[in-house]
């Protein structure tokens, strides 16, 4: 396994690999389940299989968590080689976004709603560091979690608007066995918190229970979910939406697919999950 640190160094390589399938996994680090579930996926599909870890500092408001996100250099590279990546690339700062650094890519709607109204700047971080990845990589295929829903679309529309030339391929929430879908925040949980934060896939799972059982109502669909939400005291909830799973406009009533989104807080982390469903047929 390689690593490389450097732009120019990235870019030598890519062209020595001109001709070859590669699959890509963009991660800022602090690897679990959910990012080798990713990285098995591309393994199994492409001939070269890239990592990225990047705690990119564009997608970071100025109060949240960038200082003190983990970095676990050295378990990263070994979970990577375990894996079977072929190279981790691994920028600095400083490289990555020299002091004159002028351009953002942003998708405008699509960034400005859910995920976008608390973090208002946080897409648009996302979607120009996966683009200068992707302008670096030029991968066939690039790996991404359902787990982080709205950031799936937003960069498949930007690849769409933009014309790049890699398939986006959805990769299913690993999750804990009671239901919190892994993330690397989660070991910000102190042990009562980490029992609160299960509430968050209840609530979703009771929604797509609902639909299940034909409730088409959203607002009585929401009541479900609020309802799980009730039994659980030290959490607020920042938005429980029932929406179109392409466009993400809120329903009324459900119709071919939706996505149920759920932002809650619990202390001082913000917790992110989603679940997708479709009203099953008659028949
Ligand atoms: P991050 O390092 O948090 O930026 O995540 C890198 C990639 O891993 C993104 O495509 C995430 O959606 C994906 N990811 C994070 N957590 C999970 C999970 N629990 N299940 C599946 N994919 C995940």
């Amino acid at each position: 396994m390689r690593i490389i640190r450097s732009i120019r160094g990235l870019q030598t390589w890519r062209r020595k690999h001109e001709n070859q399938k590669i699959g890509f996994v963009p991660t800022m680090g602090a690897l679990h389940e959910g990012h080798l579930s990713l990285i098995r996926q591309a393994r199994k599909q492409c001939r070269i299989v890239v990592v990225s870890i990047f705690v990119n500092p564009l997608q970071f408001s100025p109060t949240e968590d960038l200082s003190r996100y983990p970095r676990p250099v050295k378990s990263d590279q070994q979970l990577c080689r375990e894996a079977g990546v072929d190279l981790i690339f691994w920028p600095s700062s400083e490289e990555f976004y020299p002091k004159d650094f002028q351009t953002s890519v942003t998708v405008s709607q699509l960034s400005q709603r859910w995920e976008g109204e608390a973090r208002p700047t946080h897409f648009e971080g996302v979607t120009t560091v996966v683009a200068k990845l992707l302008c670096l990589i030029r991968p066939a295929q690039s790996y991404f979690g359902q787990k982080d829903y709205q950031q799936l679309l937003v960069i498949k529309h930007m690849v769409q608007d933009l014309n790049v030339d890699t398939k986006i391929v959805r990769c299913p929430t690993i999750r804990e066995s009671d239901g919190l879908a892994l993330s690397s925040r989660n070991r910000y949980l102190s042990e009562s918190q980490r029992r609160s934060s299960t509430v968050l896939s209840a609530a979703l799972k009771q929604g797509v229970k609902s639909i299940k059982h034909y409730v088409i109502d959203v607002r009585k669909i929401k009541n479900n979910m609020q309802e799980v939400l009730r039994k659980t005291s030290g959490i607020s909830v920042e938005y429980l939406a029932v929406c179109d799973a392409k466009t993400l406009d809120p329903l009324k009533s459900v119709r071919g697919e939706v996505v149920l989104l759920g932002a809650i807080q619990i202390g001082s982390i913000r917790l992110i999950d989603n679940m997708l469903v479709k009203l099953p047929s008659m028949n």
